[in-house]
């Protein structure tokens, strides 16, 4: 890179305004680097840029207008750059929106401002209390620390007005200092666990990786509560220990309480986080942490991917098959993904942890692109559950029944014992269908191609596409007889009801996401359960995610075969890894765990292939299936999703693409559609998918932008191009 450009030199500065090219302008006095974030003038507005090289001076050279401004934070590396770069030519999306991702913190721009910060003073307090004692004992703790008011709070367990109480008795000073500090050393050798054999050597071959200082990756396989994550903390510490940063990306951030505190537990301090609960103020002082080295370890959602490390040594990607890992709207990325691509550039180690690893990822450790650690038992005592099937066919319950009475003894036998039972069922709401009994007519989304969910709890329907919500309506809305509609099938609350009516006396807690205001009530009802605060959990996908319930020992499972229908290329899959993250919530202290598939297709592949547990046969199995099919892993497929709010217009675009095929006849790929998606209509605009499958290998990118490039979408229509996709809706 060239480095540095003296005042008035010619600099291309890409913005995140969409634009398709570079801009020219002139480095600012005292000059600029390469990568400096800066603000410059564009029409009569002034945006955000990064200089990214050399301008081309292709322009009238007397029009060029100078960088108004340096922005005071560290320029963006080059391989950062690179990775952007790379990352924008994989996703075919244009740099500026690419940049927008790299730059999500408010007021870079900013000039640092002030906050109180408060530390251990040499005053002594009139009279002593027990929460006068925690305060201090974290102060002194911490050396010579600096805490906010919110952190000291937190970390002593008392409320602010304790901490003002000794500010005012001298026991404490309180300081103004720059808002965004750094964070908390963490040490890397604060307090490791002895670790079993089957642990230790994996520990030591992730160590040994990091060492090494380039690139790798690790698929980190062993079952629910073997012990992976203290495996890859280890690796963390090697990392921290070698100086070099650390990313631990999470699908469900907000649900980290738990991982949190682990982290604090093994480094003695609390790491940096990235998610969409963190506030504004947060999210800036962890952006410039990153970039300045004041973060060594940042635990985060996806985006945290995009955060400006100065120096990542290391990205672990827990549960690695997870779907929320996959953006689905704006830039469509897969996060597992590309996190291996900016490992690459960068010259980190990549660790994929999960109990049941993606195809894809189970392929590459198969063909030796990925090296491949398994922890095969459980820590401790804890055995992995015992699994059954209920066949449900011929149980005949009533209509508004779906617990069956061998799940209802089970549920009785642990309520007895005083140990949690967990009824799963992956449907929010009350009911995902309402029907009317004079017209059967179905209450559907105005604006949607899709059912509207009622959701008794909110006292509304809901539809979840695009979350519009109305009241429940008295009438029915096409034959207008009133007091007709009536619920079709369970969600979580209706299951929730049936369960009060079966176990009056029983404490039940429903765990789905629409029912708490706030990431934080969610996590607190979360820690409330595993202390032991519910006898009966009923919860939805959300509780199949990580969470230690230590009481728990039975997992009924209502509808096993949900996932099973639909045309989806990974339901297989999907269901697989499901049931068995779903059973991995049992028993996972001293106490052995019982599963129970309920289920009208007992023989069916996969629910036998849960049940036998045979996870290798499995996976060779669905990959020879896909092998035959030139699916992916073994093929590639490209999504083009079309929508507007007119349906012929939308159409008129898929077939226009779908009759000049020629860039992707070269590469023999084959396009199928145009055809109007699963979900045809949503938000009022029509939505027309076509797909194209090529072999592994080819350079689907390249032919696939230029196919899509003569197509110029007019008036509201609009092309999105979706690479590896993983949902079809
Ligand atoms: P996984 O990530 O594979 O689900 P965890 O790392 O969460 O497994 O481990 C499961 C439980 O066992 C956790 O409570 C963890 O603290 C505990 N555990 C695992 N290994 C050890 C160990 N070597 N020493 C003490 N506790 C351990
Ligand atoms: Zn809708």
């Amino acid at each position: 890179m060239d480095g540095f450009f003296d005042e008035g030199e010619l600099v291309g500065v890409l913005t995140t305004q969409p634009l398709d090219r570079l801009l020219d302008y002139r480095a600012p006095a005292g000059g600029c680097h390469a990568g400096a974030y800066v603000d410059v003038p564009l029409g009569p507005r002034r945006v955000l840029g990064v200089v990214w090289g050399r301008g081309r001076g292709d322009y009238d050279l007397s029009k060029i207008r100078p960088v108004n401004r340096v922005l005071d934070v560290a320029p963006m590396r080059e391989e950062m750059q690179s990775f952007l770069e790379k990352m924008g030519e994989y996703t075919l999306t244009p740099m500026p929106a690419m940049l927008r991702l790299a730059s999500r913190a408010p007021g870079l721009g900013d000039a640092p401002s002030m906050r109180k910060v408060y530390r251990l003073g040499h005053g002594t307090p009139d009279r002593m209390t027990a929460a006068r004692e925690k305060v201090l004992a974290v102060l002194e703790e911490f050396g010579g620390l600096a805490f906010t008011l919110g952190e000291l709070a937190d970390h002593a367990g008392v409320s602010s007005s304790v901490i003002k109480g000794l500010v005012k008795q001298g026991a404490i000073d309180e300081e103004d200092s720059p808002r965004d500090l750094p964070y908390a050393p963490l040490d890397p050798d604060h307090a490791g666990r002895d670790l079993t054999a089957d642990q230790a050597a994996a520990a030591e071959s992730l160590r040994g990786a990091v060492r090494t200082g380039g690139y790798g990756t690790t698929l980190l396989k062993g079952v629910t509560g073997s012990g992976k994550t203290e495996v890859y903390l280890e690796a963390v510490a090697e990392c921290l220990r070698q100086g070099r940063q650390a990313l631990v990306l999470l699908p469900e951030i907000a649900l980290s309480g738990e991982f949190l505190s682990r982290v604090q537990a093994r480094f003695g301090a609390k790491p940096a986080e990235w998610h969409s609960g963190v506030t504004m103020t947060e999210r800036r002082r962890a952006w410039k942490m990153v970039g300045e080295g004041g973060a060594q370890l940042v635990v985060g959602a996806r985006s945290a991917l995009f955060l400006p490390f100065r120096d990542l040594g290391l990205i672990v990607v827990d549960e690695e098959h997870d779907t929320s890992y996959k953006q689905e709207d704006g830039v469509l990325y897969n996060a597992r993904d590309m996190a291996v691509l900016r490992a690459s550039i960068t010259g980190a180690q990549v660790v994929l942890a999960s109990a049941t690893p993606s195809l894809e990822s189970w392929a590459n450790a198969e063909s030796g692109k990925y090296r491949r650690l398994d922890l095969t038992s459980r820590f401790g005592a804890a055995v992995l559950p015992e699994m059954r099937a209920i066949d449900m066919r011929g149980k005949d319950l009533p209509g508004h029944r779906w617990i069956s009475p061998t799940l209802r003894r089970a549920v009785d036998a642990r309520i007895q014992a005083g140990e949690q039972a967990l009824l799963f069922l992956n449907r929010r709401g009350y009911a995902p269908v309402t029907i009317c009994r004079a017209c059967g007519h179905q209450i559907g989304c105005d604006q949607c191609d899709a059912r509207m969910v009622e959701h008794r709890f909110l006292k509304r329907l809901m539809c979840h596409q695009c979350g519009e919500t109305k009241p429940m309506p008295e009438a029915c809305p096409s034959c207008e007889v009133e007091g007709k509609l009536a619920p079709v099938g369970p969600g979580v609350e209706r299951l929730a009801e049936e369960a009060a009516e079966l176990w009056p006396e029983a404490r039940i807690a429903v765990l789905s996401s629409d029912l708490f205001g706030s990431a934080r009530q969610l996590k607190a009802e979360i820690e409330a359960i595993a202390a032991g605060g519910a006898d009966i959990v009923i919860g939805t996908q959300l509780v199949a995610k990580g969470h230690n319930f230590p009481l728990l020992t039975l997992v009924g499972v209502i509808d096993s075969d949900l996932g099973l229908q639909g045309s989806d290329l990974r339901a297989a899959e999907r269901t697989f890894q499901l049931m068995r993250q779903v059973a991995g919530r049992a028993g996972r202290a001293e106490k052995p765990g019982l599963a129970l598939l309920q289920s009208f297709q007992p023989e069916h592949p996969v629910i036998r292939a849960i049940l036998a547990g045979d996870e290798e046969g499995f996976w060779r199995a669905e990959a020879a299936g896909r092998e035959a099919a030139g699916m992916p892993p073994y093929g590639r497929l490209a999504g083009i999703i079309l929508s507007g709010s007119n349906l012929e217009e939308t159409f008129a675009l898929g077939t226009a693409l779908a009759r000049n095929t020629a860039p992707l006849d070269r590469i023999g790929a084959q396009v199928f559609g145009p055809a109007p998606a699963p979900i045809a209509r949503v938000r009022g605009r029509h939505r027309v998918r076509l797909l194209v499958k090529a072999p592994k290998g080819a350079p689907l990118q390249q032919a696939v932008a230029e196919w899509i490039r003569p197509a110029r979408p007019k008036g509201d229509l609009r092309l999105a191009v979706d690479i590896d996709p993983q949902s079809f809706f």
